[in-house]
């Protein structure tokens, strides 16, 4: 049985609590791997190995920074199908998924801030009172990425390398439930010579080591990605400490969609961005606002579409539904579809467990995708995060009853709007209370825009050069000359 290690000082090692988490397939709710669960003593030993790698990192030449990051890319991209196969197993998401989205995105991300090492600059301002003030953007020491469990070597890189590229060290926690794509990435930075005590990757659960993580004065700032009850109770620690803190937390997102929509690639359109990933996806369309006049058109045909997905073991190749992550999870969800009955939805199809085909999998966590209607927009179902394969469908009168059902619940992370007419397009991504807006398409990403929400979906948005700002302190610079 694999021993999933913590990554410190640039050695694998087990956690000196001498604790283990079991490691735990979705697809066939088997044990295949055990967990450092790392306490006080491994978050010391990783602060000090960070510290005294930041002066020879945070001094190394940007260049320098990107030739590594782009050297980790590189190990990812090299190492993509067995990293792709071990993040299905981890995860339960269907093996096409990870091959195509989750590792070919991870090293991209490295890729990308491999080059923003070297373009980012900072600012210098004039003053005809004869002065120059010139921004220093100094790194800020040693921080911390906190990762969840659907995107888990995405995310995890997606943190790491702007921190890494703007001259941080940096103490990551992946998730508990999804470590092993994490656990294979340490083994990649030995391999490309990433210098010890640089990026130090400790396992273990969210209110231990996560809490202790988050807690460390040595940590100068957190970027945390996950749920948002987690999000706020990270704030209240950090807040009264002024540690800079940026947010990327839970959503409840619309997919609007409006008569005069292309009909086909809307269609399509709506079903993934509803069931990727079996709906563990932040940026996941679980409402779906329909206008009226072809409410029926469309659901009937939704119906059909989401009845013929294929659920099945997430190692085949032609799967597209695949497992749920945990047992707990399930559950969770199957109680918010029970609720949502109880409140007066209508169950169209799914509902329930599943037990798939595959006798490998016949005792794996699955959920038929289901879809509801019938419930009001202020239902629980349509105002809580479920963040499962549950879709609840709401119609609509009007351009401004669509914007007023969208923009009402406490979230705000992403919303898709589905219509043939671009000026009201436009009005509503000026209105949509939320970080990403996608016109006819969804979950498109340009690395050099900004990611997150509002409202409850988070604070502290990064992406591109913005991302590289955050872990950076800036320090202004005034020089009188005259
Ligand atoms: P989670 O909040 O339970 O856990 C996220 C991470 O935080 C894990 O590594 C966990 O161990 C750690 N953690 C838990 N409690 C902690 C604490 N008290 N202190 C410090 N760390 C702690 O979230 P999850 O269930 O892993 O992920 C699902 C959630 O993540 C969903 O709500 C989803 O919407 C959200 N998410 C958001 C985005 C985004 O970009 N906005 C992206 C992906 C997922």
């Amino acid at each position: 049985m694999e021993k999933i290690l913590n990554y410190i000082d640039g050695e694998l090692r087990a956690s000196t609590t001498g604790r283990w988490l079991e490691v735990i397939e979705p697809a066939t709710a088997t044990s295949y791997g055990q967990l450092s669960d790392s306490g006080d003593e491994d978050l010391e030993l990783a602060v000090a190995a960070a510290q005294s790698a930041f002066p020879a990192w945070s001094r190394t030449p940007a260049e320098d920074r990107g030739r590594m990051l782009r050297r980790l890319a590189q190990k990812i991209e090299a190492m993509s199908e067995p990293l792709a196969l071990a993040e299905s197993i981890d995860t339960g998401k269907p093996i096409t998924l990870t091959r195509k989205v989750d590792i070919p995105r991870a090293a991209r991300n490295l890729h990308f801030f491999a080059d923003a090492a070297t373009q980012f600059a900072s600012e210098a301002h004039y003053m005809e009172a004869g002065a120059i003030n010139y921004t220093l953007r100094m790194p800020l020491g040693v921080v911390a990425c906190i990762s969840p469990w659907n995107l888990p070597l995405y995310l995890l890189t997606w943190k790491i390398a702007p921190a890494l590229a703007a001259g941080n060290c940096v103490i990551a926690k992946p998730s508990e439930i999804t470590p092993v794509t994490a656990w294979l990435f340490s083994r990649l930075c030995q391999e490309a010579g990433l210098p010890p005590g640089v990026l130090n990757i400790l396992h273990g659960n969210g209110p231990g080591i996560g809490q202790a993580i988050v807690a460390h004065p040595g940590i100068s700032a957190i970027s945390f990605t996950g749920g948002t009850a987690t999000g706020a109770s990270i704030a209240r620690t950090v807040a009264p400490e002024f540690r800079k803190l940026s947010l990327e937390l839970g959503g409840k997102n619309p997919s609007i969609v409006f008569a005069d929509a292309d009909w086909e690639p809307m269609m399509a359109g709506v079903v993934r961005a509803g069931y990727s990933n079996q709906g563990q996806i932040c940026l996941c369309g679980s409402r779906v606002l329909v206008e009226s006049s072809v409410y029926e058109k469309f659901r009937d045909e939704f119906v059909t579409r989401v009845g013929a997905l294929q659920i099945g073991d997430p190692l085949n190749e032609d799967t597209e539904q695949g497992a749920v992550v945990s047992l707990a999870h399930r559950d969770k969800i199957l109680d918010c579809v029970e609720k949502a009955r109880q409140a007066g939805g209508k169950i169209l199809t799914g509902g329930s467990a599943l037990e798939p085909d595959a006798e490998r999998c016949r005792d794996g966590w699955f959920i038929e995708p289901t879809v509801i209607d019938g419930l009001a927009a202020d239902s629980d179902c349509n105002q809580e995060e479920i963040f499962g394969p549950v879709v609840s469908l709401i119609p609509f009168e009007d351009e401004a009853q669509a914007l007023s059902i969208a923009n009402g619940t406490r979230y705000g992370l992403a919303a898709s709007v589905w219509s043939g007419n671009i000026g009201r397009c436009h009005r509503l991504a000026e209105q949509l209370q939320a970080g990403l807006i996608w016109i006819n398409t969804w979950m498109m990403r340009d690395l050099r825009t900004p990611m997150g929400g509002v409202k409850n979906s988070g604070v502290g948005r990064e992406g591109g050069l913005e991302a590289m700002r955050f872990f950076t302190e800036p320090r202004n610079v005034c020089i009188k000359y005259r």
